[in-house]
């Protein structure tokens, strides 16, 4: 498992990499920017600004500010009518499809037939 020092969302955080195309939100723990690769337009991620590898490493005590900028997110996302509705998805450790070693929440904004499908079984 990837070192923090290695990890590319701490090196975002720290500011010496860009997020790609820009700073969505930002708390006092939490920072949002656009998926690289997204699933759809607006697809953002909401990362811990500490290295949490999954959310079990996650303190409780940040459940709240955690929930409101997943919240603010994902109404700014309706909002700005990127989607008529949206998923909150979270992979923990490679065999769930954890890719990025450092805890976070995909934001997906979905359109009616807009061709996603998640966590379908193929046979
Ligand atoms: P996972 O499969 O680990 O849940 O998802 C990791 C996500 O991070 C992927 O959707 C991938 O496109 C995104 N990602 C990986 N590296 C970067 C990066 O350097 N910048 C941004 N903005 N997104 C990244
Ligand atoms: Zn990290």
């Amino acid at each position: 498992m990837k070192k923090e020092k290695d990890c590319i969302f701490c090196r975002i955080v720290k500011g010496e990499i860009p997020p790609g195309k820009g700073k969505i939100k930002e708390s006092d723990n939490f920072l949002a920017f656009l998926d690289l690769n997204p699933h759809a337009e607006g697809h953002t991620l909401i990362i811990p600004k500490k290295h949490f590898v999954t959310i079990l490493d996650i303190p409780n005590t940040l459940a709240p500010e955690l929930l409101k900028i997943i919240k603010d997110v994902a109404s700014e996302l309706m909002d700005k009518k990127l989607g008529d509705g949206f998923n909150v998805i979270q992979n923990n450790l490679e065999v769930a499809g954890q890719v990025v070693m450092h805890a976070h929440f995909h934001i997906i904004p979905r359109k009616d037939n807009d061709g996603l499908r998640f966590l379908v079984r193929e046979n």
